[in-house]
């Protein structure tokens, strides 16, 4: 299992190869482009796909993940009772726990039984999962993203497919922007190549 320390070296990858790119663009900018309101203009879109890329991947990070709420809880009495039982006893048991608690669980087990967690000690809301890494159930749990160090479920699942969206337009934009100045000099250089290796 991963230690603690070692969870946060892929976030801050990731957090140091978006910082990164930043002056490595506006310089690029600066020594390429001519242009004055050409430059301010590529600045401008750039900072603010910037700005919403490194909120988005910060609020993914950063938002804790929504667990399940108390009156799912159960008493250590009720979990010791449930220990004694068994098969069918043991469902019935945990049916009467959803009535007493008056919760909305439909999502049954595939053994049709009743889910709750071992280790949180409480009955299992729809679509909540035990998260190995977090040690606790989370809501609409997706799945545990170790690039965010975080679990994707019900409190930043949003933030997360922002992220994917601003990272895909600020790579598409920063390849858009460059290919025109990027290009030539790499033709420059294969010309250069092809002078000096075959004339
Ligand atoms: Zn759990
Ligand atoms: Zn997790």
């Amino acid at each position: 299992m991963t230690s603690k320390c070692g969870r946060f070296i892929l976030p801050v990858v990731v957090f140091t190869f978006i910082i990164v790119s930043c002056p490595v663009y506006a310089l690029g900018c600066v020594y390429l482009v001519s242009n004055l309101i050409e430059l301010a203009l590529y600045l401008l879109i750039f900072s603010v796909l910037f700005i919403v890329l490194l909120w988005s991947f910060l609020a993914t990070v950063f938002t804790p993940v929504a667990t399940v709420p108390p009156n799912y809880k159960l008493t250590d009495q009720e979990f010791e009772l449930l220990s004694t039982k068994d098969g069918l006893e043991k469902n019935k048991l945990l049916q009467t726990y959803i009535k007493g608690k008056n919760l909305l669980i439909q999502t049954r087990s595939s053994a049709g039984s009743v889910r709750y967690c071992l280790k949180c000690k409480h009955l299992k809301p729809d679509r909540a999962h035990h998260c190995s890494t977090c040690g606790v159930c989370v809501l609409k749990m997706d799945h545990h993203c170790p690039w965010v160090n975080n679990c994707i479920g019900f409190s930043n699942q949003k933030f997360f497919i922002l992220l994917h969206f601003y990272t895909t337009l600020y790579c598409s934009y920063i390849v858009c922007t460059s290919i025109r100045y990027v290009v030539p000099m790499h033709d420059d250089y294969l010309l250069d190549y092809y002078v000096v290796w075959f004339v």
